[in-house]
């Protein structure tokens, strides 16, 4: 009942779909959810390459109807060679504030066969949720393999799936 009066007195939400893939290759590091994970491959791309933080600002800017990362940070851009992603999506961060957007939650799934991510989704979490300035029960990073099929399964990538919905009061 609550919630329904909220939306009469024209509260506006939106939902916002992410998606993003890198491939892995020896030589790079491995960057997901902005936690550095120790790992004989890394995902390449002109950023960090973080594939959990790119679905993630896209599923922002999704959400906003702020066109997508490429858009806002283009990979034929010096300045973003090798940019942390957490910077990527702080900006995010702010292009959707900037609009009277703030986020709800975001939930996300990371598709990758090697190695266990479980013990570093917490500190995935902290820091998304930092960033984002919300708090860590407004997050959710969920991880499933390949089931060593396609190219998940056999580690020739790591693909990101997310979701945002934010609200404009
Ligand atoms: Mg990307």
């Amino acid at each position: 009942m609550a919630a329904k009066k909220s939306l009469n007195n024209s509260m506006e939400i939106r939902v916002g779909l992410g998606y993003d893939v890198h491939q892995l290759t020896e030589g790079r590091d491995l960057w997901l959810g902005g936690v550095l994970i120790p790992h004989e491959k890394g995902a390449l791309g002109h950023s960090d390459a973080d594939v959990l933080l790119h679905a993630i600002c896209d599923a922002l800017l999704g959400a906003a109807a702020m066109r997508d990362i490429g858009f806002h940070f283009p990979d034929t851009d010096e300045t973003y060679r090798g940019a942390d992603s957490k910077l990527l999506l702080r900006r995010t961060c702010e292009l959707i504030t900037a609009k009277g957007w703030s986020i709800v939650n975001i939930d996300s799934t990371l598709c990758l066969q090697r190695p266990k991510i479980k013990p570093h989704v917490e500190e995935m979490t902290r820091l998304i949720s930092d960033i984002c300035g919300v708090e860590p029960d407004r997050i959710s990073i969920k991880a499933t393999t390949g089931e060593h099929m396609g190219f998940v399964g056999r580690e020739e990538g790591v693909n990101a799936f997310a979701v945002a919905l934010i609200r404009r009061d």
